[in-house]
């Protein structure tokens, strides 16, 4: 097997669905949670994540797109997946064929689901559809104003069943008091308008608003399911982190296949950005920024080798890069190495601070190259 894995530990999954769950009975009632598995699960890889969460307390999943969707019900995945991203009309009815649940943003789309239904042979000719309203994410969904408009279009189609309401928001993971007034005028937005929808004499169906940042921050989100991501892959928004103590479910692990004495003054990989200052041994490893390892980590990272973190030595380059051991002289030819995400290892959030990105970012880009090995 190639030296380069990504470990996936089922057994942190499992633990951080039962915090978030320990964290949602403080709401008081039964709180489902929706596990977002697009993009592959954040890299994770998203079969594997929605039988190991299915199996343990989430309901519901999301997916972005029509594709990752079917790749689900193709392999025997029977509960309810929302579609979050706008599909086109040509997606429409492979869509609604593989019974996935579309987010209606306008009329437009909730007639072509209504097409779709009559030619679908899933669910006796209807589907469900969640409504989409944007609060102030704007992105997708209606105006709040219009929301009871819309609700009303979608249930005179007749076979296009209502059975959700949805918002996003856009800065819930704020710890600032102007992000946290925005989120709450979102909140208030997203209420009126469902009291509008049931004012209207329509049920809103399940009702869901929290992606991680509310999730943690805000209980007033919570609504009947939650739909957080990233906090269950691992990873708590910065700021927000006390509150949950999940761990990451992705750990890139390599191992040192080339040990070579280099001596003081002599540089390393391209554009000899590392030169030995004394005489060193450093080790090969074939990891690169074609498999997701950010190529600006180049002389600025630390990886975790048996008991110790060592630098990177020189600019990474495709498929390898080079640690300098010093004279550690404990570490061999074929020890393995923690690059993030293990237990003495930096995370991938440590990696994303340094790069001005996210964690979601730097777990989603490790590349399909990059063999996932599921360990529980
Ligand atoms: C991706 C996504 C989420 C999950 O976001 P996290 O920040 O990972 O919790 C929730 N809702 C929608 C609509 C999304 O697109």
């Amino acid at each position: 097997m190639r030296a380069t894995r990504a470990i996936i530990h089922l057994d942190n999954l499992i633990h951080n669905i039962n915090v978030l769950r320990e964290h949602l009975h403080s709401g008081g009632s039964d709180i489902a949670i929706c596990l977002p598995v697009k993009a592959d699960a954040y890299g994770h890889g998203a079969l594997e994540i929605a039988q190991t969460a299915l199996e343990n307390g989430v309901t519901f999943l999301a997916i972005a797109t029509v594709d990752e969707g079917v790749e689900l019900r193709d392999a025997g995945i029977n509960a309810p997946i929302l579609l979050l991203s706008q599909c086109t009309p040509s997606e429409t009815q492979y869509a609604a064929d593989n019974n996935l649940i579309p987010l209606v943003s306008d009329k437009e789309a909730a007639k072509l689901f209504s097409q779709a239904a009559q030619k679908s042979f899933c669910k006796d000719g209807k589907v469900d559809v969640f409504l989409k309203i944007d609060t102030g994410m704007g992105r997708m969904g209606c105006a709040p104003e219009n929301a009871a408009e819309l609700a009303e279009y979608i249930i005179s189609l007749g076979n296009v069943n209502l059975a959700g309401t949805i918002t996003h928001f856009a800065v819930s993971d704020s710890t600032e008091d102007a992000g946290i007034a925005y989120t709450n005028l979102q909140l208030e937005k997203f209420t009126g308008a469902l009291n509008a929808i049931q004012e209207a004499g329509i049920s809103t169906g399940i009702v869901t608003a929290a992606n991680t940042g509310a999730t943690i921050a805000n209980k007033r989100t919570w609504f009947d399911m939650v739909r957080p991501g990233i906090l269950l892959y691992g990873y708590p928004p910065d700021g927000l982190e006390p509150q949950i103590p999940v761990k990451p479910v992705m750990e890139l692990v390599t191992q040192i296949v080339f040990l070579k004495k280099i001596k003081e003054g002599e540089s390393v990989s391209y554009g000899r950005t590392w030169t030995a200052e004394k005489d060193t041994v450093v080790g090969i490893i074939p990891v690169g920024y074609a498999d997701g390892l950010p190529r600006a980590l180049s002389n600025n990272f630390r990886v975790f080798i048996k008991d110790n973190l060592f630098p990177l030595a020189g600019r990474i380059c495709m498929d390898q890069c080079m640690v300098d051991l010093g004279n550690a002289a404990s570490v061999q030819r074929w020890d393995e190495v923690s690059i993030f995400g293990g237990e003495g290892s930096f995370t991938a959030a440590d990696i994303a601070r340094q790069n001005g990105t996210i964690s979601y970012e730097i777990t989603c880009n490790i590349n399909k190259r990059v063999r996932r090995i599921y360990t529980s």
